[in-house]
């Protein structure tokens, strides 16, 4: 290839600086794993953010199979100044997928790393590469029948722990915070060093994936989120399999309902007789998800009407809210904690219960229950059918587990979506004493119209929940300057302190979380 053939730069890199670099990474990695053809990058540059994809466009994709080849590649990058965007499975849908934060940005893929080093079933921990997936971490536990449950994201399958721990995601299983349930990480940083998390610095030592403390300063959580190291190993906890999961869901009819639901479920959640991430669902995801699409309703362009909300409702026997929980343990204890659970919702005296055999197989329940047991499956992709179109951003903001909070925080979410003639396709997920509020922001991205009003309402929803002291807790590369801003000056510098300390080239995922050291002038 002659040097003027490429036709995206990394910023401020020229094209014979460019030549260079490719030539090193090719001599390193070898042709095949050097990816600079544009069809080759089309898989890169899939967005489903209502900007140009050529905005996000990565001027080459390198895959690398051993932490030297990274530590080379960091070699590389620093030499040429070239910026580098890492994807570990890069099934990060809705927070900005595979495509780098800006144009010209390399991506360095990591889903050819994909051993599982270690799992050790007495412990219930494990130790994985970035590439590794839940299903590949399944199919390991089933096949070596091990006592073993996995939680993971709704596109479990296809996407892994690394990657979804390194941007702070969440499950559905009582290990469902992950990033509490990480323990233990190995790091390529900027200047090449291999660096160690915990206990994993101390030569012999094998407490690296049980004490997450170590030593002095504990860094682990500097690194998600961020953009200070290349992750190239990371430890986890995994629960034991109990003897009964109990998987069940209770129904409520009102929208207005959502108060007293969080009211009913608190208690429960933070006294661990549900010990699990209870999700709250509103009628439009569990529809979506059980494979009915607006164009069964209407074809009337904006926002659904209630009317329409209130008859699928009907159809398809919701409830306005759907709240999934599950019990585990021995028998003994998912029944008295089930007595616990049916005692205070007769007290509360609204909702119907269901139970897994009342469900008889049907969905939404049947998929929930799969998330609830740690079994993989894909089926919430049914969102993005919903509206159709291939526009998702997701509108993550955070609140106490209060009635009180999520009244507000619904009713202003559904007010600015109806606006921008969106729909409302939210829940809440209930962790211990927070609730994410989580909305898929859907929306035809082949109609230039719908985009650009997904795009103010994107805006909206971020100026008037901040106006009310809500932030969001993860956002999708196009905003991620705008929600660093929501955060404050100080947090900022500190953080663009740490960059210039640790990666004064502003090689490695420049824009992650608003930390870029050619755009921040704030000092
Ligand atoms: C229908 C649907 C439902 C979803 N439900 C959930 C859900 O329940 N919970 C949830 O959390 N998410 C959810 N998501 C969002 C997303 O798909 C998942 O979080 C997914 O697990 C992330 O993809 P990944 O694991 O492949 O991570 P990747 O895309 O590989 O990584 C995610 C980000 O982490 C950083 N990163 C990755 N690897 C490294 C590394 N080695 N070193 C440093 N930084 C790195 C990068 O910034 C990257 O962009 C959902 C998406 C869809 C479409």
């Amino acid at each position: 290839m002659s040097e003027q053939d490429y036709k995206v730069l990394p910023r401020d890199v020229e094209q014979g600086e460019f030549h260079q670099a490719i030539e090193k990474f090719r001599a390193l990695l070898g042709d095949d794993n050097v990816l600079v053809e544009e069809a080759q990058l089309k898989p890169y540059n899939k967005i489903m953010m209502p900007s140009e994809d050529a905005e996000h466009a990565p001027s080459a994709a390198v895959t690398a199979t051993t932490v030297e080849q990274v530590q080379g590649v960091v070699k590389i990058c620093n030499e040429h100044k070239v910026p580098v965007w890492t994807v570990s499975t890069g099934r990060n849908f809705g927070y900005g997928s595979t495509a780098p934060h800006h144009r010209g940005q390399i991506i360095l893929d990591l889903k050819k790393m994909n051993k599982i080093i270690h799992v050790d079933a007495e412990l219930g921990t494990a130790l994985v590469e970035p590439g590794v997936t839940y299903q590949q971490l399944y199919d390991y536990i089933q096949e070596n029948n091990l006592p073993l449950m996995l939680s993971f994201s709704a596109p479990s399958a296809i996407a892994g722990p690394l990657g979804n721990t390194m941007d702070r995601g969440v499950g559905y299983t009582p290990y469902g915070e992950h990033f509490l349930m990480q323990c233990g990480m190995e790091l390529v940083l900027a200047n090449g060093e291999v660096y160690r998390t915990g206990m994993g610095g101390v030569e012999g030592d094998n407490a690296w994936q049980v004490f997450k403390w170590g030593y002095g300063p504990t860094l682990d959580g500097m690194f998600t989120q961020a953009n200070y190291g290349i992750c190239t190993k990371l430890g986890f906890w995994l629960m034991h399999k109990p003897p009964v999961i109990k998987p069940f869901e209770i129904q409520f009819e009102e929208e207005t309902d959502i108060a007293e639901i969080v009211e009913f479920i608190r208690p429960l959640r933070i006294n661990q007789v549900i010990p699990n991430s209870v999700v709250i669902a509103g009628v439009l995801w569990e529809a979506s998800t059980a494979g009915v699409r607006r164009s069964d309703y209407t074809s009337e362009p904006g926002a659904t009407p209630d009317a329409i909300l209130k008859q699928i409702q009907k159809d398809k026997h919701l409830g306005a809210w759907n709240v999934y929980c599950a019990l585990y343990g021995t028998p003994e204890q998912v029944e008295v904690n089930w007595n616990i659970v049916t005692g205070a919702l007769k007290q509360l005296g609204k909702g119907k219960i269901i139970t897994e055999e009342e469900a008889g197989g049907t969905e939404p329940f049947t998929y929930r229950a799969k998330l609830m047991s740690g079994v993989p499956n894909l089926r919430e992709f049914g969102l993005y059918n919903w509206r159709g179109g291939g526009g998702s951003m997701w509108f993550a903001p955070v609140s106490q587990a209060r009635g009180s909070e999520c009244d507000k925080q619904y009713a202003l979410a559904k007010e600015i979506l109806n606006k921008h003639g969106l729909d409302y396709v939210g829940e809440f997920i209930v962790g211990w004493r927070d609730m994410h509020h989580v909305i898929d922001v859907l929306y035809d991205r082949t109609n230039p119209e719908e985009t650009k009003r997904a795009d103010a309402c994107f805006n909206e929803l971020l100026d008037e929940f901040e106006k009310r002291g809500y932030a969001v807790y993860r956002v999708n590369t196009r905003f991620m300057d705008r929600v660093a801003q929501s955060y404050g000056p100080v947090k900022r510098r500190l953080e663009h302190t740490l960059k210039k300390a640790l990666d004064p080239n502003n090689i490695l995922a420049p824009g992650k979380s608003g930390i870029d050291l050619d755009k921040f002038n704030d000092w």
